[in-house]
C-alpha cells in the first residue's frame, strides 16, 4: 500500500488509489484528497478555486 502522505485538510492519509491532489499551495507541497480540495475551495471562495483548479489542471498522477 502506498501513501501520498497526509491531507492537509482532514490529517487522514491519502492513499495512491484514492483521488488525491497534490500541489504547492500556502508555499508549501500539500496533498490532499479530492473531496477535501473541493471543501476547501468552497470555505476560501471562488478565487482559491480557480487558483487550485490551475494548478490541479497541471498536475498529474505520480506513479
Ligand atoms: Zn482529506
Amino acid at each position: 500500500m502506498l501513501y501520498q502522505g497526509y491531507c492537509a485538510r482532514c490529517g487522514r492519509r491519502v492513499r495512491t488509489e484514492e483521488n488525491w491532489f497534490k500541489g504547492k499551495i500556502w508555499a508549501s507541497t500539500a496533498v490532499f484528497h479530492w473531496a477535501c480540495l473541493i471543501a476547501l475551495m468552497k470555505e476560501h471562495g471562488e478565487a482559491a478555486a480557480e487558483d487550485a483548479a490551475w494548478k490541479a489542471s497541471r498536475v498529474t498522477r505520480e506513479q
